[in-house]
């Protein structure tokens, strides 16, 4: 069951703004974290990509939509940087 936000509630919240320069769109991108080997679920180096959302107007991510220090990654399959398999459209 889908819980509905109440379009009042939603009218009077807050915007969130840019901490940069104050624009109030945002888009989708991702983070990398690089995992060592010593703390990897297998034992091996690997890279995390991480959601999170960056200023449409100067690309700044604020600090609310930067991942926790505490960030607890469930689920997490690390893959490994294969150079030979990442390829460029031009
Ligand atoms: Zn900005």
């Amino acid at each position: 069951m889908t819980q509905q936000i109440d379009p009042v509630a939603l009218t009077n919240a807050t915007d969130i703004t840019c901490e940069s320069c104050g624009n109030y769109t945002f888009q989708p991108v991702f983070l990398f974290k690089r995992i060592s080997a010593l703390l990897s679920p297998d034992g091996r180096e690997g890279i995390v990509p991480i959601n999170t959302f960056c200023c449409v107007a100067c690309g700044w991510v604020n600090k609310v939509f930067q991942p926790a220090s505490g960030l607890v990654a469930q689920d997490y399959t690390p893959q490994q940087a294969d150079p030979s398999q990442l390829t460029l459209d031009l």
